[in-house]
């Protein structure tokens, strides 16, 4: 029996409401909704735009705390949600966090991310006050930033699968098996809840959220996130550094857990059907990701894999050769285009 249960109080209430009991507030927000949202929210007493997490960038945005401010409220996707935890932990001021996509789990992690150089480190840890989860702010997302959600849950199956691996080989973080039971249980609800995301459902959306909880209490208590983190964020943080480009995070992961999933040998039907059945845009044509490029990126896993010191995982237990990764382009070529469907 597994004793993972929320990291902080998640409420499903209204933006406008809970922002109407404050006094002094900053605003840490994305814009799309920040100017929709503005007009019919209380004012706040400063405004900060999200769109950076270097660390030099988010040293700038602390002086924009004005002195009577009482608290942060956090108002959109990852860099709002982030920056929104680093400003907090900077001034100490309490923190609520409003997801406006079901896709980040920012909101629902403690850990405080920034960007220095290329790479991202944790400088510390806040914990919010409190998350309010505002089904008709979230149900008014862009449909393929919610169906994006479905990457880091999905990311389970083959982050599992690695972690088996390398506890088999004493490797890094032992197995535990509560921690592989939640990531097993995500699946399974995933596999049923698939269709509702592919519809952006009420439902779909809250089947998301509640695993975005989840997901970031049991990596805080834990201390990694071994049952959902595998070869395929691996693969997708190599694909980035290769080429400079930043994807839509969930669809790079949705695309490389069905990569991943052909090399471990893994159920690849499995993961095709959910991704066809929520409609997450995984084809890599979506993402502009070519033939080539992929090939060489799975080709060169191990050794970045090594080179940036992530986890032990299938590359280094099997050889990726031509053949592997060509039938891991094969599978991932085969995903429906959901975009050019649309
Ligand atoms: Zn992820």
């Amino acid at each position: 029996m597994s004793t993972i249960g929320s990291l902080f109080p998640v409420v499903e209430a209204s933006i406008e409401d809970t922002v109407a009991g404050l006094t002094t507030w900053v605003a840490v927000v994305n814009d799309p909704p920040w100017a929709e949202l503005s007009e019919r929210v209380s004012a706040p007493c400063a405004v900060i735009p999200a769109w950076d997490m270097d660390r030099d960038h988010l040293e700038t945005l602390v002086p924009l705390i004005p002195d009577n401010a009482e608290t942060i409220v956090g108002i959109g996707g990852g860099t709002a949600l982030d920056t929104a935890k680093f400003l907090a932990w900077k001034s100490g001021l309490p923190l609520i966090q409003a997801p406006t996509i079901a896709s980040v789990d920012a909101g629902f992690t403690d850990a405080i991310g920034v960007r220095v150089g290329r790479r991202v480190s944790y400088i510390g840890n806040v914990t919010p006050e409190l998350v309010v989860v505002d089904l008709d702010v979230l149900a008014g997302a862009p449909p393929r930033l919610n169906r994006a959600g479905i990457g880091d849950i999905l990311s389970c199956h083959t982050g599992l699968f690695d972690w088996k691996v390398a506890s088999d080989r004493g490797e890094g973080a032992p197995w535990r098996n509560d921690l592989a039971d939640l990531g097993s249980t995500l699946l399974s609800e995933l596999d049923q809840a698939a269709d509702e995301v592919g519809a952006v459902s009420r439902d779909g959306i809250r089947f998301l959220i509640s695993a975005y909880r989840r997901i970031g209490a049991a990596c805080a208590e834990a201390g990694h996130s071994r049952f959902e983190e595998g070869s395929e964020h691996f693969l997708g943080y190599a694909y980035e550094f290769r080429t400079g480009a930043h994807l839509v995070h969930g669809e790079l992961i949705g695309l490389a857990v069905m990569a991943m999933s052909m090399v471990q040998g893994n159920d690849p039907e499995w993961v095709a059907q959910v991704i066809r059945r929520s409609r997450i845009r995984a084809h890599p044509s979506e993402s502009t990701i070519d033939r080539a490029t992929f090939i060489q990126t799975l080709l060169g896993l191990r050794q970045f894999v090594s080179d940036e010191g992530y986890d032990y995982c299938i590359v280094n237990d099997v050889d990726v050769d031509e053949a592997c990764a060509s039938r891991a382009w094969d599978a991932v070529a085969s995903l429906p285009r959901e975009g050019i469907s649309e």
